[in-house]
């Protein structure tokens, strides 16, 4: 079977991949999937969901053999449902690879055509960020100031190695400030080409 197309939404906790995502879903020939959805929408009783609260509450990762099953068992669910075509649309992966392990498990099932890495060096416009998500998303992982910090850490000791796994040349930096207009602009500049030697026309 042909490997899933992908392209990487990157980028430290707050840095708006999610925002992005939702964006670039209205694009034709891109599905967004965002891992953080998928543990949200789980029942909060089943394990999984238990194990998610457990890990998430606290700002740390979810085991990776469950992150990667959770998310391939979403895939071949939504290709059923008709949301995709595995070979033609180009899966926008928003939270998944985090880790290397992560990454390793998805070579021989994706193939990455490039990473989106949204950018800020400033980390309290980020904490600002997602305090106000909190507000409105009631989102607990967002309240408590000590478990954002503990999933910047997380961040950047888990997640931003998972950047030298791939060739440099795939990897696009973008600075994450700014309107979500002028970031989505930036994004595109560098996922259009992608769509077109893609050779993926939706429409025809
Ligand atoms: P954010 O990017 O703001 O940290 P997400 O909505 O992407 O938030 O993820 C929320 C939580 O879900 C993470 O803190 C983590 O516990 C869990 N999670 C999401 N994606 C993964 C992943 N690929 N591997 C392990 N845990 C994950």
């Amino acid at each position: 079977m042909s490997p899933y197309k992908a392209i990487l939404l990157f980028g430290a906790p707050g840095t708006g991949k999610g925002t992005q995502g939702a964006l670039l879903a209205q694009v034709p020939g891109l599905h967004h999937v965002a891992t953080g959805d998928l543990f949200r929408a789980l029942d909060k009783q089943s394990d999984l969901g238990k194990e998610f609260t457990n890990y998430s509450s606290r700002g740390e990762l979810v085991p990776d053999r469950l992150t990667v099953e959770l998310f391939l068992q979403s895939l071949v669910q939504r290709a059923l449902e008709g949301k995709f075509q595995r070979g033609r649309d180009i899966l926008v992966l928003d939270g998944i690879p985090r880790t290397v392990e992560q990454a390793v498990a998805l070579d021989p099932l994706v193939q990455v055509l490039g990473i989106i890495h949204l950018t800020c060096a400033d980390q309290e416009a980020m904490v600002h960020r997602m305090r106000q998500r909190a507000l409105k998303q009631g989102r607990p992982d967002d309240a408590d100031e000590s478990v954002i910090r503990r999933r910047f850490e997380v961040y950047r000791l888990e997640s931003q190695p998972v950047l030298h796994h791939y060739p440099t040349n795939r990897i696009h930096d973008v600075s994450a400030l700014g309107s979500p207009a002028g970031v989505l602009a930036k994004i595109m500049e560098i996922v259009a080409p992608i769509l077109d030697s893609n050779s993926v026309n939706p429409l025809a």
